[in-house]
């Protein structure tokens, strides 16, 4: 993970200062207040939801209420904090009594999270529920089908993988799918590990080159092993 430069923080504190003064769609008039997005601007780990509830468009913050704090404990399960991973939404502020975004609300604020993801580096973005995982993977196929699965994109010039899992407000109240989401979850460390392997072999899901039984060294140009190829989906 590399530090966030000044340039990346100023971009950032400038993003956060216009999603404040947008007034691209409707529900600029509708919020109380904007939901920008918060967290480690130079972490690895970046979430993206739906949009802002009531609790987040009093606070201003996303993920505050019940399925902000299953995201912490999913997080917990993992070792992370919210403040070690970067959290936004698809929408930076709340439709009127939760409904669901319109296509011409996630086309204007489309810009902002593709600059978000520009300057924070993320090397897994993973989408909650349908929303998220339509506009980020550009494809129709619906959270059920391809929860779970990374996908490796690129978004805003960078390689990144995509790792599409339910949303935690539907897992709420749905015993099975919080089951899944929870199994889905716990095989992130191994994701990030895949994604980031200059982050030290210790964390690597490759064998490590002086054990005996390590296959040999990749060579420098390959292209990087998906997932799936390292058994690791
Ligand atoms: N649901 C979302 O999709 N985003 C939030 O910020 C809160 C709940």
């Amino acid at each position: 993970m590399a530090p966030a430069t000044d340039d990346d923080l100023a971009a950032l504190a400038a993003l956060r200062a216009e999603v404040a003064a947008c007034t691209l769609c409707e529900l600029h008039v509708t919020r109380t207040r904007p939901v920008p997005g918060e967290g480690d601007p130079a972490s690895d780990l970046m979430f993206v939801g739906e949009a802002p509830g009531y609790h987040e468009d009093q606070q201003g913050r996303p993920f505050v209420g019940q399925a902000g704090k299953l995201l912490e404990q999913l997080l917990a399960s993992i070792g992370l904090t919210r403040e070690q991973v970067f959290i936004a939404n698809v929408l930076k502020s709340r439709p009127p009594n939760n409904r669901d975004p319109r296509p011409e609300e996630i086309a204007a604020c489309q810009p902002y999270l593709w600059r978000q993801i520009d300057l924070i580096k993320p090397k897994v973005v993973c989408t909650l529920g349908n929303h998220a995982t339509k506009l980020l993977t550009g494809d129709p196929a619906g959270i059920t089908r391809v929860h779970g699965r990374p996908q490796a994109t690129v978004i805003s010039g960078h390689d990144l993988y995509l790792y599409p899992i339910f949303h935690p407000a539907a897992a709420l109240y749905t015993p099975a799918m919080l089951t899944t989401l929870k199994a889905d979850f716990l095989r992130l460390p191994a994701l990030l590990a895949h994604a980031a392997p200059q982050g030290g072999a210790a964390a690597s899901p490759v064998a490590h080159p002086e054990a005996a039984d390590a296959p040999p060294a990749a060579a420098a140009d390959a292209p990087p092993a998906r997932p799936e190829q390292l058994g690791l989906f």
